[in-house]
């Protein structure tokens, strides 16, 4: 970079806004045509639960695998795929992909798991949503007990009303019902008691702040006790360290996600995980 001189910073300025909308064009345009040939791949980052540090779960995270671009993060093409509509022939695709992925799992004989798969807003969104998940789960033959959901707070708040029966209808299939990012929206504790979850997600960033700020430790210390006594499930995600770890399991936090265990994996790798965790012993 040159020096900065005003002059020189006015245009570092404009030739990272002209790339990233030539980015955003780029990607945005080869979306339609990724989904049709099918350039994606999901990955799955274990969950594991802290009493025992068995795996008891996976989350699906997809990537796009670009031609010349090579591997592009969610963050970056969700909200083009979401603008474009596209969201929902993609969203379709791996909530069936992650099916199948879990299907193939059980067939090679490990332990039972759960799948969860992410949604975004224009996805919940749609009318038919319900009976999509329905079908694919018949097709693909997973037990709904065996599948996750996961919401965020700003999703479920957009219209709480109609949020509230979208949840019962899932509820009916048997799945259960996560909220992502816990603690970043701005859902109110009211509606936490109406919403039919199961499981509360601490996000990242109160994770990542462990041990270091009194403030921040209260906070995830609350948290978990109030999931608790919501009787609901809680499990902090991006955790990346022994200490963060500890504190979690000194405040009653039942599962842990991040890359103290492992970041997330390509189907085979996740088998091998798995196999290499879940150690059978005899007595
Ligand atoms: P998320 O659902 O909150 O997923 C967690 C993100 O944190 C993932 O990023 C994961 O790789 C990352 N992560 C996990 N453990 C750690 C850790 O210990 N440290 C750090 N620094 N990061 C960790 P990823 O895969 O890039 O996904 C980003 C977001 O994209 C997801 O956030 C989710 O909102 C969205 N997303 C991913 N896959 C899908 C999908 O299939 N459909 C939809 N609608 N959204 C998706
Ligand atoms: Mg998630
Ligand atoms: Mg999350
Ligand atoms: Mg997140």
């Amino acid at each position: 970079r040159a020096k900065s001189t005003g002059h020189n910073m006015y245009f570092v300025y404009e030739n990272n806004m002209a790339e990233n909308i030539d980015a955003h064009l780029t990607l945005g345009g080869g979306l339609r045509k990724a989904i049709e040939e099918e350039q994606f791949v999901l990955h799955y980052q274990p969950k594991i639960r802290l009493c025992d540090e068995e795996v008891v779960g996976a989350e699906a995270l997809i990537r796009w695998v670009h031609p010349e671009l090579g591997m592009i993060s969610p963050d970056q093409f969700i909200p083009l795929a979401e603008e474009s509509g596209l969201i929902l022939p993609l969203g379709e695709w791996v909530i069936r992909r992650a099916c199948r992925q879990l299907k193939e799992w059980r067939e090679s004989g490990v332990a039972p798991i759960k799948m969860s798969v992410n949604l975004s807003s224009r996805q919940f969104m749609q009318a038919d949503l319900v009976d999509m998940v329905e079908r694919v789960l018949q097709e693909t033959g997973v037990e709904p007990e065996y599948f996750e959901l996961e919401l965020t707070e700003s999703m479920l708040m957009a219209d709480a009303q109609q949020s509230i029966d979208k949840l019962h209808g899932f509820r009916k299939l048997g799945l259960t019902l996560s909220i992502d990012d816990f603690g970043t929206g701005y859902s109110s504790l009211a509606y936490l008691k109406k919403f039919p979850i199961q499981t509360l997600k601490i996000d990242r960033s109160f994770i990542n702040d462990l041990g270091l700020d009194s403030d921040n430790d209260a906070i995830v210390k609350a948290t978990i006790a109030m999931a608790k006594s919501l009787n609901l499930k809680v499990i902090a995600e991006g955790v990346e360290t022994r200490s963060q770890f500890d504190l979690l399991d000194g405040y009653g936090c039942q599962e842990v996600q991040g890359y103290l265990f492992s970041k997330p994996l390509c189907g085979e790798d996740f088998l091998r995980y798995m196999s290499s965790q879940n150690v059978v012993t005899f007595a």
